[in-house]
């Protein structure tokens, strides 16, 4: 029997494994929603790095280990893996205690503990620790006014995270405003002369959990930083109504010589305009606390999974889509400056980028930086998120993200998903960024959403357009 030429083509195409020609349709654009949502490939991924190699601080063997890993599983996907070097800070975490020694009606023979973290680029105090009088400030302009106080005392920078912001959708502002103390606020210490700086923790759960995190510290003034709990900072400061308090404080990190690492970049070829990129991204570094699986976990591998999905589904992109495991986001950012060295020259081929990296909260949306001329190209994409009940669309001149920065100044439109962060901040950077904090279905929707936003910049008809420089 003879058959009609359309059928023996579909029989050829489904036997040889040719890709099928589809773009940004709506019924394509819904199979790669329902693969995602059906597939437990991320959560697998996800389970294998934070439970068979958990922390990934910089430098560290986790994050050596992690690299092979993530190069491995893309490479098992067929993608075309190149280790990208860059040398990262090495920042070993040592032993950190505290006590306080004393205080007004401490009853003999009794300390309090207190219960911190150091933060990341802390200097060490002596080996059997150092004792000093404690002074609060409740905001870096305290600390500046009253910087005659500072020299010989554990400065507490005391400023409360806004929990109240973050449930009403505004957690990385609220984060912003903590961490930029934390940052700034050591190397100010230091530069007043004090003997070690805390801070309070940046996050909006209370159950007597440090949160580590980067500071601006320096070499040559890298003294003694740590976050102390909400709880701790509270019963500090009450004491200090009584009285003068002192504290034995005990921090022993090591700055290392700078380690080599890589980024890991894994190309999945495009067909007619396989020389330009669209950048999907997370980053591989983690804090060392725990095991990393909100940050960044669930980003890197919500990105990969793109890969994973295509394949899946039998789809190649018109333009290649290249995931990036950025390495040293948490503290130095070198991972990034790498790739933008060794893309000098050819921003313009970067089309876009996206990085995940608020955590596996509900995704509800995304947010970009692309033209506001060119923002109604995205309205077919809104719509194929929207069925998913991730279509809040929003834009801005440029976006705060990790490792994009850089890119976006070149020109190149970022992209990141809108996620719940209502409790991002319970877990971030705290020994309880564990796997058992992801909720499986909303890894899920968020490999839906990248999977989605990735696929159909990659098969846009019209450029996207450049995002203008920055005014300085
Ligand atoms: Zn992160």
């Amino acid at each position: 029997m003879k058959l009609p030429v359309r059928l023996v083509l579909a029989a050829c195409l489904i036997g040889s494994g040719v890709a099928k020609a589809a773009g940004n349709d709506p019924a394509t654009l819904a199979s790669i929603r329902d693969t995602a949502m059906k597939s437990d490939w991320a959560y697998e991924r996800l389970a294998d790095m934070t439970d068979l190699i958990g922390p990934r601080l910089s430098g560290s063997p986790g994050a050596a280990a992690a690299v092979n890993q993530v190069a491995d599983a893309m490479r098992k996907l067929g993608a075309t893996v190149t280790l990208q070097p860059t040398k990262v800070p090495h920042w070993v975490r040592g032993e950190e205690k505290a006590e306080l020694v004393d205080y007004d009606g401490r009853p003999n023979g009794v300390t309090q503990k207190i219960v911190l973290t150091a933060l990341g680029g802390s200097g060490a105090t002596p080996d059997a620790g150092l004792k000093a009088p404690v002074m609060v400030v409740n905001s870096m302009d305290e600390l500046n006014a009253r910087a005659a106080e500072v020299k010989g005392r554990i400065v507490l920078i005391d400023v409360p995270f806004d929990q109240a912001m973050a449930d009403n959708g505004l957690a990385g502002n609220a984060y912003g405003r903590g961490s930029a103390v934390r940052f700034a606020g050591p190397p100010k210490a230091a530069s007043l002369g004090a003997a070690a700086v805390l801070v309070r923790s940046i996050g909006g759960a209370n159950f007597r959990l440090p949160h580590t995190g980067v500071t601006g510290l320096v070499d040559g003034a890298r003294i003694p930083a740590a976050a102390v709990t909400v709880e701790d900072a509270l019963l500090i400061k009450r004491l200090m109504a009584r009285g003068p308090v002192t504290m034995h404080l005990t921090l022993t990190p090591k700055m290392l010589p700078d380690a080599d690492s890589f980024n890991v970049i894994a190309d999945f070829p495009g067909t007619d305009m396989a020389d330009e990129f669209v950048l999907v991204t997370g980053h591989l570094d983690s804090w060392d606390l725990a095991t990393g699986a909100h940050d960044d976990g669930g980003g890197i591998i919500s990105a990969m999974s793109v890969i994973d999905t295509l394949k899946k589904l039998n789809l190649k992109p018109r333009r290649t889509i290249r995931v990036i495991a950025w390495m040293n986001e948490e503290n130095g950012g070198k991972g990034s400056e790498a790739y933008e060295a060794a893309n000098k020259g050819k921003m313009d081929k970067q089309f876009a980028a996206i990085e995940s990296d608020n955590g596996v909260g509900r995704p509800l949306g995304i947010t970009t930086s692309v033209p506001a001329a060119n923002y109604k190209l995205l309205q077919p994409l809104q719509a194929a998120l929207g069925q998913f009940d991730a279509g809040v669309m929003r834009r801005q001149d440029s976006l705060p993200t990790g490792d994009l920065s850089g890119l976006e100044e070149h020109g190149v439109p970022i992209f990141t998903p809108i996620v719940d962060t209502t409790t991002y901040f319970h877990y971030h950077h705290t020994p309880a960024d564990t796997l058992d904090k992801v909720n499986p279905d909303t890894l899920h929707r968020l490999t839906a959403l990248m999977g989605t936003l990735t696929w159909y910049l990659a098969n846009m008809d019209k450029p996207i357009g450049r995002v203008a420089p920055p005014v300085k």
